[in-house]
């Protein structure tokens, strides 16, 4: 069954790919896009997750187009990486409210429509520094490690109607996010990769489709890696 589905930073890296692999099979898709426009074939809405107005502007207009929201996927995310030494509280407050602040926002603004149809799906995107921690990523961290406690309070809170609400942490996606590293920090972090590899935004994509699913229906509050076994025992 086709469902409405809404990804935030659907404009490009893994929040692209996952737009794009739940419109090729058959869903109505809408994006938010805070810069730029939206991309081709996609519906998009302009929004800043860190503004609460924008966003319930963005799904005011999502759902007179295509319907309430049933699939909310979190994934506008950033990072401002430097050392607890340096790092100031504007850039630690700064990436708690895009990452961790923002999927509460739309979180909170999905939950209700989702209630009223007793059938939702709340998929964060988190990311393995958020459960093995990372050295100049203080901020970034926290709020990763928080979406796990955002999603399992979802599930206690709504689980009984039909709601799930799980975590996706990937870990080295090959996007403008890690396109920025140095070859020496790649070729280190590649070692580290049990999978020898990076992968590609569509292999996040084809796990969030399945949460989505009806056949991931009993799974909620969930944590699943997409990492090629780098953060194997966290
Ligand atoms: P990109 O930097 O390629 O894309 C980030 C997306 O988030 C863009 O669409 C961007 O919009 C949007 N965004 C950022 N801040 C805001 C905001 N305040 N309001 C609205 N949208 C915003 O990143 P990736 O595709 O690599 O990452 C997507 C998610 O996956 C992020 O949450 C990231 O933390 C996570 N992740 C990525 C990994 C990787 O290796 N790439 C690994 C683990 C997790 P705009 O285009 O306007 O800037």
């Amino acid at each position: 069954m086709a469902r409405t589905v809404l990804v935030t930073g659907g404009n490009r890296g893994i929040g692209l790919a996952i737009a794009q692999a739940f419109a090729k099979q058959g869903d109505r898709v809408a994006v938010t896009h805070r810069s730029g426009e939206a991309p081709e074939g996609l519906f998009g809405v302009r929004a800043d997750v860190t503004d609460a107005a924008s966003i319930d502007a963005a799904f005011s207009a999502v759902e007179a187009e295509l319907g309430p929201v049933e699939v909310l996927v979190a994934n506008a995310g950033m990072t401002a990486d430097t050392l607890l030494l340096r790092m100031s509280e504007e850039q630690f407050t700064g990436v708690v409210d895009t990452n961790l602040t923002g999927a509460f926002r739309v979180a909170k603004r999905a939950s209700g429509k989702m209630l009223r149809a007793k059938w939702g799906r709340m998929i964060f995107i988190s990311s393995v520094v958020g459960l093995a921690g990372g050295a100049g990523q203080v901020n970034y961290a926290a709020s990763k490690a928080g979406l796990v406690g955002v999603a399992r309070s979802i599930t206690r809170e709504l689980g009984s109607r039909n709601i799930t609400a799980n975590v996706v942490a990937p870990g080295f996606i090959d996007t403008d996010m890690t396109a920025g590293l140095t070859g020496d920090r790649k070729a280190e972090i590649l070692k580290s990769i049990p999978a020898g590899r990076m992968a590609s935004p569509e292999e996040v994509a084809a796990v969030v489709t399945w949460l989505a699913s009806d056949s991931a229906g009993y799974v909620s509050g969930a944590v699943i890696p997409v990492d090629g076994g780098l953060g194997m025992g966290h």
